[in-house]
């Protein structure tokens, strides 16, 4: 076998490449579906733990470098208000983070798409950790799997119901093992999650978005405007020198919407810099006739950022005016934000720990 030999994780793999696999190995097609419920609906650690595969078939793939990928749940915090958030060590020893919140029948995972993040939102914990790596398709859908684990043994009978990209990292910046893991999560032999319940949120990276709105996949759409004008979005989220309000607009005006469906702006609320009645008004106006609905996020504390959450009073006041103004939006109250759960709080101690350390 020879070193450069690339090593090919099971866990990233789509059915009917597994199946290419298997077939290549001289083995029949209909192993790659059982291997397939292993991998993804039983979400096996091992292979060794895939007791009826032949061990021929599981002793050629491991000679064949055939690999799968395996995170470990490393710890569990438990919020007052039932979210748990789960530390996850991938196998090369990165930590990233995954939330689960319950919410009436409803229970979302929050799951990272990369270990850190490129993107320098002033405002944002990762944002501070910078990017180490990209998390693979296989180690994307593992957090599902692993916070299914979690839930049988802590929540019997409860299961996972929504899907949302909002834990470490910018899902378009990782967009081919993001595709893949959507590819997986909504097969109906392993998570058979719907699309509809799947949000793939982004800072807006246009030619991600293009090729989003070019894909046969389509799960729902969230967009962190945060910010009211270029000159307050160029400071909060400087990728906005790039990819300018207009320029994002535009893009989101000509991405195909399934019907009823609208795109989510989220847009977290920062005192003094992003609230005032003028904000509102602009925002207003930015989004007035598209289908859309605003989920304004009260900005979540953490120590790597100067800002300060807008008193109860303003963010009502903020929000009273643009729904005046004709905009549908939802308040996104805090979750979990006793153990550094909430949105833009993820960035796990010993990383932070690093950080610090380099600045
Ligand atoms: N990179 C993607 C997904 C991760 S962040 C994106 O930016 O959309 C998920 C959401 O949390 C984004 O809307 C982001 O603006 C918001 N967010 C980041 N830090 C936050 C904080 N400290 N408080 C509240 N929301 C925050």
């Amino acid at each position: 076998m020879s070193r450069s030999a690339k090593v090919i994780d099971l866990r990233s793999l789509r059915l009917e490449e597994t199946r290419e696999l298997v077939l290549a190995h001289g083995h029949p097609a209909y192993r790659a579906e059982q291997l397939w419920r292993w991998v993804h609906d039983k979400g096996v650690r091992s292979l060794d733990q895939a007791t009826n595969l032949p061990a021929a078939l599981r002793s050629s793939l491991a000679a064949a470098s055939v690999t799968l990928s395996a995170l470990q749940l490393a710890e569990v915090q438990r919020s007052t208000d039932g979210t748990r958030k789960m530390r996850i060590t991938t196998s090369d020893g990165r930590s990233i983070e995954s939330v689960l919140i319950p919410d009436g029948d409803k229970m979302t995972q929050c799951i990272s798409s990369q270990v850190g993040c490129a993107l320098d939102c002033q405002f944002c914990a990762t944002a501070k950790l910078g990017l180490m790596r990209n998390l693979s398709a296989g180690e994307i859908v593992d957090q599902v799997y692993l916070a299914k684990e979690l839930l049988a043994v802590e929540a019997p009978g409860q299961r996972i119901t929504n899907i949302v990209y909002m834990g470490m990292g910018e899902p378009l910046h990782n967009f081919d093992e993001v595709m893949q893991s959507l590819h997986i999560l909504t097969h109906d032999l392993g998570a058979n999650l719907s699309h509809r319940r799947i949000t793939v949120s982004t800072v807006g990276l246009v030619p991600g978005l293009r090729k989003l709105a070019k894909s046969d996949l389509r799960p729902n759409l969230a967009v962190s405007l945060n910010a009211s004008c270029d000159e307050i979005r160029d400071q909060v989220m400087p990728i906005n020198k790039k990819y300018p309000i207009a320029v994002l607009l535009q893009t989101l005006r000509e991405f195909p919407l399934e019907k009823r469906r609208r795109i989510t702006f989220e847009y977290v609320l920062l005192a003094g810099v992003n609230d005032s009645d003028a904000d509102a008004a602009r925002v207003a106006k930015l989004l007035a006739g598209f289908p859309c609905k605003l989920n304004i996020i009260p900005w979540n504390p953490h120590p790597l950022a100067p800002y300060k959450r807008p008193s109860p009073e303003a963010i009502e006041r903020f929000q009273n005016r643009a729904k005046a103004l004709g905009l549908a939006t939802y308040l996104r109250t805090p979750r979990g934000d006793d153990i550094a759960a909430a949105c833009g709080q993820l960035a796990n101690r010993e990383q932070q720990g690093l950080v610090q350390l380099r600045s």
